[in-house]
């Protein structure tokens, strides 16, 4: 690090900017593994420079006290604009996107994201915003939120929400410490919650972090919840049930109107996994089917681009009983004014919050992501995103159902579950070699090996935004892939690839093992 007087001094950043660096002498788009940043490093190399200003300069003493200031600079990688740019766009060329091609990872919801969504969140006006600005600066803002919270409602059936969650696992357990408080307020606190056998993996895990105790319930032979095992685990320890519809094997729970009413029966109530919403939206609301909360994942259903890491968002609405609990501050209408003209907002805390999930008002910029993809579809477009992800996911069941076992040969909802049983006995290719082999092919992976209640599972996702010519181009690679298998050459080759991808097969387990999110820069 130099003195940061010198980094304002154009001339001398702008030769830094320029200095052209040791990637140049790297292959470009080579099979090698991409050199980190650090190894990259140079000392006194820049990206970046001060811009010059007339405020007066105040000796560094007055600026940041002596206490608040590094003994030594932090060891942070030194590139120039040119190679911090050159590398990540080589990672870029080594990854695979939703921009890029079909992602049919089922369960994750992999769809186009419409740019038109980006160009609102990237608006000054709500990008340059801070989110600890009063109310009375950013009543924009404020009724975006509450136009949104109105719009989730509508669409779920419920009466109010929070947009803090950040994520769905984060709706979940905020939903999950509202109904913690809701059956405290009843004088009667309980300690389990039932789960299906077929339930995401974060469900048991925000039912151990809001504190219960998890009960798992059996699915039955056409991959629903079976209404008699259920019924026997019910009782007035139960706090209440959750459960995603369509289930996770993309299916929908027929007897849903009945789960409700014997969990009701014994004062529980239930809690909608609503990350995949492109399943149901405008065609059935949660609310109808009797659920109290819901969580919705907007990065998977209302297009932001996800699967980095984030952000996203969370969003939990529920029923006019619960609405007294939900997280604070909300954003609230004061003022309808007229036509929308002259509205007013403020936040408010409600009456019996759990209190904050989320240090400001939520992911904002997701957020407005989310109300533009509301708004740009309308009332029928989003029950036309439901009508096609339906429609793609069971043209795929139908269409693969020769190439693949089909263990649940009835009509699925957004995704369909395949099983690669047959094939792994007849030629030893796994569900494993199959993704694998997919990538080789141009596609992304499906989910493999969940649910967990299916053996060899393919669970495919191919969602509303891709045609019937991408559809039928991923079911001839599965059909090639199928075929290859049948001479003991193309199965051993099967079970080497991806040979054509900058990373071959790695070794998954290890990954989740012995993590190293580190770089060690005394290396
Ligand atoms: C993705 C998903 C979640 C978790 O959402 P995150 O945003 O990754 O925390 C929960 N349930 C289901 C059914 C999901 O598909």
């Amino acid at each position: 690090m130099t003195d940061p007087e010198e980094m304002t001094h154009p001339e001398k950043s702008e030769a830094h900017l320029c200095a052209g660096g040791r990637a140049a002498s790297a292959p470009l788009l080579g099979h090698d593994s991409e050199p980190t940043l650090f190894e990259l490093s140079e000392p006194g190399r820049r990206a970046w420079q001060l811009r010059t200003t007339k405020v007066p300069e105040a000796p560094l003493e007055q600026l940041l006290p002596e206490v608040h200031r590094r003994g030594a600079p932090p060891a942070l990688a030194e590139v120039s604009e040119r190679d911090l740019v050159g590398h990540f766009t080589r990672l870029s060329h080594r990854q695979f996107s939703v921009d890029l091609g079909a992602y049919p990872l089922g369960s994750c919801t992999m769809k186009y994201n419409p740019k038109v969504c980006d160009e609102v969140a990237s608006l000054p006006g709500l990008a340059d915003v801070h989110p600890a600005a009063p109310a009375s600066c950013s009543q924009g803002w404020m009724a975006l939120l509450v136009e949104l919270e109105e719009a989730l409602c509508a669409i779920t059936g419920m009466a109010g929400a929070t947009l803090q969650p950040a994520a769905g696992a984060a709706g979940e357990l905020t939903g999950l410490l509202l109904m913690r408080a809701w059956h405290e307020a009843q004088g009667q606190p309980r300690r389990k919650v039932v789960i299906p056998d077929s339930a995401h993996g974060t469900n048991p895990a925000s039912v151990t972090l809001g504190g219960y105790e998890t009960v798992t319930v059996k699915s039955n032979a056409r991959g629903c919840i079976d209404l008699e095992a259920l019924r026997s685990v019910l009782n007035t320890e139960v706090a209440g049930i959750m459960l995603t519809n369509p289930n996770t094997l993309g299916l929908f729970e027929e007897d849903i109107v009945a789960i409700a009413e014997a969990v009701h029966e014994v004062g529980g109530l239930l809690y909608y996994d609503g990350a995949n919403l492109n399943a149901i939206l405008g065609v059935v609301r949660p609310g109808d089917m009797g659920f109290d909360i819901v969580h919705l994942n907007l990065h998977k259903t209302f297009a932001t681009p996800h699967g980095g890491g984030g952000p996203g968002a969370g969003p939990v609405t529920v029923s006019r009983h619960l609405a007294s609990f939900l997280p604070g501050p909300r954003p609230r209408r004061v003022d309808p004014g007229v036509d929308g003209v002259g509205a007013r907002y403020e936040w408010t805390t409600p009456q019996r919050s759990i209190g904050r999930v989320h240090s400001w008002h939520g992911n904002a910029l997701v957020l407005a992501r989310a109300l533009t993809y509301i708004l740009v579809h309308g009332d029928d477009g989003l029950r036309e995103v439901a009508e096609r992800a339906v429609l793609n996911a069971n043209w795929l069941r139908k269409r693969l159902s020769g190439t693949f076992d089909a263990p649940y040969d009835r009509p699925c909802m957004h995704e369909c579950v395949l099983s690669a049983v047959s094939l792994k006995r007849r030629s030893g290719v796994r569900a494993l070699d199959v993704a694998k082999c997919l990538l080789e092919e141009g596609f992304h992976a499906p989910t493999v090996y969940f649910p967990l209640t299916v053996e060899e599972a393919l669970m495919i996702e191919p969602t509303e935004t891709e045609s019937l010519q991408t559809l039928e181009a991923f079911a001839s690679a599965c059909d090639r892939i199928v075929a290859r298998a049948g001479t003991p050459e193309g199965a051993a080759e099967a079970t080497e690839a991806p040979r054509t991808t900058p990373v071959r097969r790695v070794d998954e387990a290890r990954a989740a093992r012995s993590l190293v999110p580190t770089y060690d820069t005394r290396r």
